[in-house]
């Protein structure tokens, strides 16, 4: 979506007339590169055919369809002119927001823009604005109107006492979009006000989004602290735009007419004593929009003329969203609904001018509103969840005696018949029985499950697997998830509705947020989820065979994982998931081989199919032959052997066959975890991710925080090297306190050393930690993501004037990731600036193949060894030798048995991988002669393919054992 930033804005423009605006706006959007030469032409043609004029001092000029030819790339610019621009009809225009927009990307801004703008006087404001930022929060602050309209109100309601009664008004709340999930808890925690004849007051402004008031009365009375309940006011309060309102009732019960509120029976008698929008019981029409950019300003300006033509007036809503309708004479209010291709929207008009009012409003959406419109499809195509539902045709099964490539994510290999798992659904009645019967049935199912679990976690001696489990215990004990089913059971959901429901909806919103963190949030609610629900359902679950097997399902739950018994479980292998899922991590520390996101295909795999599985490598074979069986049976058995060699000569140096030393340093994401990596042989640490720092802490640590953990490191390692990398967030890792613009594309967005050199403050504060923390002991620092000269320049100055502050002695090498493939092919300039250089595989794969690296589906083809990410790291190492400095290389590669070779043939120096590694690395470099590896390394630049470079390293270089 497009984001508004002060970088758009341009401050203090001055404009003769609207045309010189016009060319100015061109220019701009021209010389920004948004758009082709021309467009200017569009925006003239526009504002002949219309004004753009919004509202408030605000224009949104952009092109016609004829020039969205010449739009480059969609985006916004302002400008700001404080003196105003006569923009015809009297209407005098502060800020001028130019569109380039390619489709109908530009809508939804457009649609809180025009939200945003609410109804004060804005226009005068923004003409004093003395920034962007001062123009920006205007256009995201105005105050929003107080919400009072039908779906606020509800009339003799069934509560069984004040508590319900005040859920069922949050609940109305919610529903309206006034609140989010916790402005209940927040009521509750509030004093009631009795107003009187019994009236009674709650407000919170906790978890509110938009000021709105319910208003409930009980179907019979209640009674709260001793006074009865006939009638409850919830405000969801935001600043004062509840005043009117407040003013309004205080005179009702002032002129001693409580009790027409109390004894309503209609809405309208309610809303209308209040002052609310009251519900339109006019004539209607609903038709389908099907222009096919949405009813954007164009459109929406023919049926805002439309309505002159009429003395009476039409509202318009769009059908299924329900809420108040707006008036089509308003522009603003017509781009607020935010109306796209294939909705319905319902006109309402007086009775007076209905007949005719809808009627022109019919033809006029059915001829496309001034533009040429495609009809709608008689069928529409089924939303991905109908479609999701339906059968679509099943994949076929891999043939026997394939091979498939998945994502390797538990190393070992394991083998034995094919035990399908599938996703079980839940038939159920949607009513329950009565709210507390249901109450009661879920509480049950929640006790029994929070049993399970308490089992599980006292069996369990691994600590993830442990932690997620409690994670589960609080996602079943989470206060507003109760508050959200409670609601619903008292509208006479049944258990299993309201539970499914309200889980389906929170794992959505956090999905929605595109944090991986957050994301596998919503697989663990899920999870949890499914498990209550089939015990409500009376499902016990499939009956596990009895011999060693290879679970196969869609996506395993965490707790799927963690309940598996070791001994019959030989392996796991599923069609969806990344390597960095819970899943693996619970697979990994359980020590059960694993493969994930095989594709679909494999659900389709008759039971019962023998299937050979290789964690290390990512291979999955079908039905294999008995002598395929028996060699990786052979195979097991080496790689145990090799293991137990390696790890008895972890603490000797590694050093290839003809003598020439390879450092093998560990990479750690905390500080705990110094003194094992060295008891697993570590040279050292190579790359120190310092973001656990910052993750473990609600604010950013301060420098003492910091210097305590860095600290801790450097003593640990007792002189050995340590390579820290400064913070690496943003993009898609966001700091919960940092809060940065949702991007499109957070891995090519400001990530790593683009988003520290923003806030220099935080750089400053971690370097100042490292360096006092050093006190003058050796102490290498990278910076993350550098992709141009500059960054790097920048990182380096800050920190030698640190140095020079700091005063005394400071040992200290500075250098930079390599992960951006322009960082790589600049190597030649940068290596004359560093001190090193340490390639950072994972993200140099990513962007060199183009491929996230957490993709469920392709990461497995995003291999390191592929022909094009050696080029980069040859031009590296290259540049990095003739300048005398030193290369490592700290992504997962440096501990890939076949790349080990490769990469000590093209010249890297150091290989830092996670600590478990090491061993075997140092083994894997002592089978190598550096000629050898060398003739390889230079053979494999010349191939064509990741594959083709593996089989040449498996066919020189076996693995010894
Ligand atoms: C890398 O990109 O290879 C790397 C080591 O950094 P991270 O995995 O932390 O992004
Ligand atoms: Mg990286």
């Amino acid at each position: 979506m497009l984001e508004l930033n002060a970088q758009l804005v341009h401050m203090g423009q001055r404009a003769a007339d609207k045309q010189a605006a016009l060319a100015m706006l061109g220019a701009v959007l021209e010389g920004d590169g948004l758009v082709a030469a021309g467009y200017l032409a569009g925006l003239q043609a526009r504002e002949a055919q219309g004004s753009t004029y919004l509202g408030q001092g605000i224009a949104i000029p952009h092109g016609t369809p004829d020039t969205r030819h010449l739009v480059r790339h969609t985006g916004v610019r302002l400008m700001h002119f404080p003196e105003g621009v006569a923009w015809g009809d009297g209407q005098v225009v502060y800020l001028a927001i130019a569109i380039a927009a390619k489709s109908d990307e530009h809508l939804r801004l457009l649609q809180l823009l025009t939200r945003a703008l609410g109804d004060g006087d804005m226009a005068d404001a923004l003409r004093r604005a003395d920034s962007p930022d001062a123009v920006l929060r205007l256009l995201g602050g105005a105050p929003q109107a107080l919400l009072l309209d039908a779906q606020l109100v509800g009339l003799d309601v069934a509560a069984e006492d004040f508590d319900e009664l005040t859920l069922l008004a949050a609940r109305r709340l919610k529903k309206a979009g006034c609140v989010v999930p916790g402005f209940a808890a927040a009521l509750h925690d509030g004093e009631a006000l009795p107003l009187g004849e019994g009236l009674w007051w709650l407000h919170s402004d906790e978890c509110v989004v938009r000021p709105g008031l319910a208003f409930v009365t009980p179907q019979r009375e209640l009674s709260h602290a001793g006074q009865p309940v006939r009638g409850l006011f919830c405000l969801a309060r935001q600043g004062d735009a509840h005043d009117a309102m407040l003013a309004r009732l205080g005179d009702l019960l002032v002129d001693g007419r409580a009790a027409e509120l109390v004894r309503a029976t209609s809405c309208r008698s309610v809303l209308e004593a209040l002052g609310g929008e009251l519900p339109v019981d006019w004539p209607s029409l609903r038709v389908p929009l099907a222009n096919p950019h949405g009813l954007h300003a164009r459109p929406a300006q023919v049926l805002m003329l439309l309505a002159r033509d009429f003395s009476g007036e039409i509202r318009v809503r769009i059908a299924d969203e329900g809420g108040a309708p707006v008036s089509i004479r308003s522009l603003s209010k017509l781009l607020s609904l935010g109306a796209r291709r294939g909705q319905v929207l319902e006109f309402f008009a007086e009775p007076e001018i209905a007949e005719d009012a809808l009627a022109a409003v019919r033809r006029a959406v059915e001829d496309g509103l001034g533009e040429a419109v495609e009809p709608l499809p008689e069928h529409p195509e089924p939303i991905a969840a109908e479609a999701e539902q339906g059968e679509p045709a099943a994949p076929r099964a891999p043939e026997a005696g394939s091979r498939l490539q998945a994502v390797a994510a538990s190393p070992g290999i394991a083998s034995g018949p094919a035990y399908l798992q599938v996703v079980r659904r839940f038939e159920f009645a949607e009513r329950g029985e009565s709210p507390e019967v249901e109450s009661q049935r879920l509480d049950d199912a929640r006790q029994a499950i929070s049993a399970e679990i308490d089992v599980l976690v006292e069996r369990t001696r691994v600590t993830a697997i442990r932690d997620i489990f409690v994670t589960h215990q609080a996602l079943l004990e989470d206060p507003e998830l109760a508050d959200e089913v409670q609601a619903l059971l008292i509208e006479g959901a049944s258990a299993e509705a309201a539970w499914s429901q309200v889980i389906e909806r929170a794992a959505s919103q956090q999905e929605a947020l595109r944090d991986a963190l957050l994301a596998e949030r919503a697989a663990d609610l899920r999870d949890i989820g499914r498990r209550v629900l089939a015990y409500l359902c009376g499902d016990l679950g499939a009956v596990v065979p009895e011999r060693p097997y290879i679970l196969v399902m869609d996506e395993v739950g965490p707790s799927d994982v963690a309940r598996l018994d070791r001994e019959r479980v030989a392996g796991i292998l599923t069609a969806r998931g990344g390597a960095t899922s819970h899943s693996a991590i619970i697979a990994r520390a359980l020590g059960i081989p694993a493969l994930v996101g095989a594709g679909e295909a494999v659900l389709a795999l008759a039971p019962d199919t023998i299937l050979l599985l290789d964690g290390d490598r990512g291979e999955l074979m079908i039905a294999p032959s008995a002598e395929s069986l028996a060699e990786a049976e052979r195979q097991r058995a080496r790689r145990r052997r090799r293991a137990e060699q390696a790890e008895a000569r972890r603490h000797e140096a590694a050093l290839t066959r003809d003598g020439h030393a390879v450092e093998v340093c560990a990479n750690l994401g905390d500080t705990a975890g110094t003194s094992a990596a060295l008891e697993l042989g570590a040279e050292g640490v190579g790359l120190l991710r310092t973001e656990f720092v910052f993750m473990d802490n609600p604010q950013a640590p301060d420098q003492a925080t910091q210097e305590s953990e860095y600290r801790s490191v450097i003593d640990a390692l007792g002189g050995r090297p340590l390579v820290v990398r400064t913070l690496d967030v943003g993009g898609d890792k966001p700091l919960p306190y940092w809060p940065v613009p949702e991007e499109e594309n957070p891995f090519l967005g400001v990530r790593g050393i683009r988003l520290t050199l923003q806030r220099p403050q935080i750089l400053r504060t971690q370097l100042r930690a490292l360096l006092v923390a050093a006190a003058g002991r050796p102490l290498r620092i990278m910076f993350p993501m550098v992709g141009q000269v500059d960054e790097w320049r920048q990182a380096r100055d800050l920190t030698l004037e640190l140095c020079a502050e700091l005063g005394g002695a400071h040992e200290v090498q500075l250098g930079i990731m390599v992960e951006v493939p322009s960082a790589a092919l600049l190597a030649p300039v940068l290596a004359r600036e560093v001190d090193f250089f340490s390639i950072g595989t994972n993200d140099l794969t990513q962007y060199a193949l183009a491929i996230d690296r957490g993709h469920p589906t392709l990461s497995a083809q995003a291999d390191g060894l592929h022909p094009a990410v050696l080029q980069l790291i040859d031009m590296t190492v290259r540049a990095a030798h003739a300048n005398g400095k030193w290369v490592g290389v700290c992504g997962e590669l440096a501990a890939d048995a076949q790349a080990v070779p490769l990469l000590v043939g093209l010249g890297v120096d150091e290989l830092s991988v996670s600590a478990r590694s090491i061993p075997l690395v140092k083994a894997r470099v002592r089978e190598i002669d550096l000629p050898l590896a060398r003739e390889l390394a230079s053979a494999a630049l010349a191939l064509g393919s990741a594959s083709e470079v593996r089989e040449s390293v498996a066919r020189a270089l076996p693995e010894v054992n």
